[in-house]
């Protein structure tokens, strides 16, 4: 019913131990703006949890990614970043902000018929495409 209820029971179902902690980092993923860094959702779960380290909280989200709860999106730079969506879909990162954005799979074209050696020509993954542009909100109203 409540979500603390759901996120309770998605941790049982991929067989993890229920901590607070767990169930506030997990909540926090959902909750926060898409694809948070580790530090973002440590920066939020500490107003709770004073006490949490950020190495708790990237340990706990690569938990989480082992379990399949949780995609890891490689963007480039040091810093992975989560995502809550783990059905397949692909990403556009903003090079100016960093904001990143979902792009659905069911975008025709977008991956079929691409055969890739390298990978004995099986289908790349989902969350493999990152797309690199300047989001509108990063565009200059004069050049627009
Ligand atoms: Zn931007
Ligand atoms: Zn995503």
């Amino acid at each position: 019913m409540s979500s603390l209820d759901s996120t309770t029971a998605t941790l049982r179902r991929r067989g993890l131990r229920v901590t607070p902690q767990r169930v506030a980092i997990l909540r926090t993923l959902h909750g926060l703006a898409n694809h948070p860094s580790a530090e973002d959702v440590f920066r939020t779960v500490q107003r709770d949890f004073p006490s949490l380290s950020l190495t708790t909280v990237y340990r706990t989200l690569e938990t989480l990614a082992e379990h399949g709860e949780v995609e890891l999106v490689h963007v480039g730079g040091e810093r992975v970043r989560f995502d809550h969506r783990t059905d397949p879909h692909h990403h556009a990162v903003c090079t100016v902000c960093g904001r990143l954005a979902d792009v659905e799979e069911s975008q025709p074209g977008l991956a079929d018929g691409l055969s890739i050696p390298f990978f004995g020509n099986e289908r790349p993954r989902g969350n493999a495409v990152v797309f690199y542009g300047v989001c509108t909100g990063c565009r200059s109203p004069a050049t627009a």
